[in-house]
């Protein structure tokens, strides 16, 4: 039986290693689909403007671990399906299978006027190196930090990721003693930014960049960017660098797979993480819309969960059983400073957020290592 995974990161390698949990056998040959055979450690882009981290320390090679894993590593990417699934089409020729994952992850809305040439989306590791490299040749001036969501799907949006961009910024500044010579300016079409995070996260952000000094421009629709700023309805932002994460969309191959997609854009999921529709086609994290409470995020610890499921989820189809494993929805994230994070998390039950500390900030740089040791280590 063959099982294909589109995507080599987060979600991609939790289903692996659930998929060979399973198969103790070896009957099931797996085959990935991805541009490159690294596995990139995304939430360590925040430190990449500071110097804290560079290229090299947020990637690791995956070839070992796919032979480790007996995975067949196929080197493109995917731009389409064909057969309701059973065939994905790729840059490197078809590939057939008998259950599918798509674990490519999103994309990011990049249609206000100028947003191509005025602002970086540090969000990609290109922005956030050139991000580091204005920021270590400017000697003052005016910085603004903004995010925004897709307004045909609200839990498309990655918000917390530019509070700690900004955060980091800022200490950086101050570390250097340059921080008087710099005014910054966080922005969002949002009233409300972060709300997902839960109403005393809002509060709690609003008030520590009030005590940094930093400036707000909130709830008016972004008009466009220009080299010397933001422009709002409710007026110009001055800005010498921009940094601004858009709303998230789908990759622009879903729309030739034949799959539903939702509003905004994303392959449309069930709560068995199974493609609308389809016979064995799953999904799992930032390429997924998926059933849940109204503050689901798009999180790597969320495609972990939503991957594994699907693996099971395969796994149980392939040997003529029908598909039953759900995944829980959380939201945990720790908003990083550099010196300090706070740990906000919310659950169906329940939801919790603790001071800035300085543990918070260690377990982050722990989380880091945790995730990247496994693929470093021989073992
Ligand atoms: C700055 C930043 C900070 C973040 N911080 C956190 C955090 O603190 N905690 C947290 O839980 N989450 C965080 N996230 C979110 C997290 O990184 C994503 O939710 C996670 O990466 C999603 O995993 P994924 O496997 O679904 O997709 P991705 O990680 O995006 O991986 C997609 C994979 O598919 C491959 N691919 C892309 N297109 C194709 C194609 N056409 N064909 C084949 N392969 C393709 C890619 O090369 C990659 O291997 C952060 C994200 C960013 C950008």
């Amino acid at each position: 039986m063959n099982i294909t995974i589109v995507g080599a990161n987060f979600a991609a390698l939790a289903a692996i290693r659930r998929i060979k949990q399973h198969d103790l056998g070896r009957s099931l040959n797996i085959t990935v689909v991805a541009p490159k055979p690294e596995f990139f450690y995304q939430p360590s882009l925040i430190w990449i403007p500071t110097g804290s981290r560079t290229r090299d320390q947020i990637h690791v090679s995956l070839l070992d671990f796919f032979e480790r894993m007996g995975v067949h590593y196929v080197q493109a990417r995917a731009t389409g399906c064909e057969g309701g699934g059973r065939t994905v089409l790729t840059t490197a020729g078809p590939i057939t299978n008998d259950a599918l994952l798509i674990a490519s992850g999103g994309d990011y809305l990049r249609k206000a006027p100028g947003i191509e040439h005025n602002a970086l989306i540090p969000c990609t590791l290109n922005d956030a190196e050139r991000a580091a490299d204005i920021l270590g040749r400017m000697t003052g001036g005016n910085l603004a930090f903004g995010f925004a969501g897709n307004p045909n799907e609200p839990t498309a949006i990655r918000g917390g990721p530019m509070f700690e961009f900004m955060f980091c910024i800022d200490n950086y500044l101050r570390r250097i003693r340059q921080r008087k010579h710099f005014s910054i300016t966080f922005f969002s079409p949002m009233a409300e930014p972060g709300k997902r995070m839960g109403p005393a996260a809002v509060k709690g952000l609003l008030a520590t960049m009030k005590k940094r000094g930093i400036h707000t421009h909130l709830g008016h629709k972004i008009k466009g960017f220009k080299p010397n700023g933001v422009e709002t309805e409710k007026g110009h932002i001055p800005s010498d660098m921009t940094l601004f994460i858009p709303g998230m969309t789908g990759q622009p191959w879903f729309a030739k797979t034949g799959f539903p997609l939702s509003p905004g854009g994303f392959l449309q999921a069930d709560a068995l993480g199974r493609v609308e529709g389809t016979e064995r086609v799953y999904v799992a994290g930032d390429a997924g819309s998926f059933p849940g409470p109204e503050w689901r995020a798009k999180q790597a610890h969320m495609a972990e969960l939503q991957a594994r499921a699907a693996a099971d989820n395969m796994v149980l189809q392939l040997s003529g059983r029908p598909a039953k494993q759900t995944f829980r929805t959380e939201l945990i994230c720790i908003v990083d400073t550099e010196k300090t994070g706070i740990l906000v998390s919310r659950f169906p039950r329940f939801g919790m957020i603790l001071p800035p500390l300085y543990l918070m900030h260690l377990v982050k740089r722990g989380l880091e290592w945790w995730s990247l040791y496994p693929f470093r280590s021989a073992f």
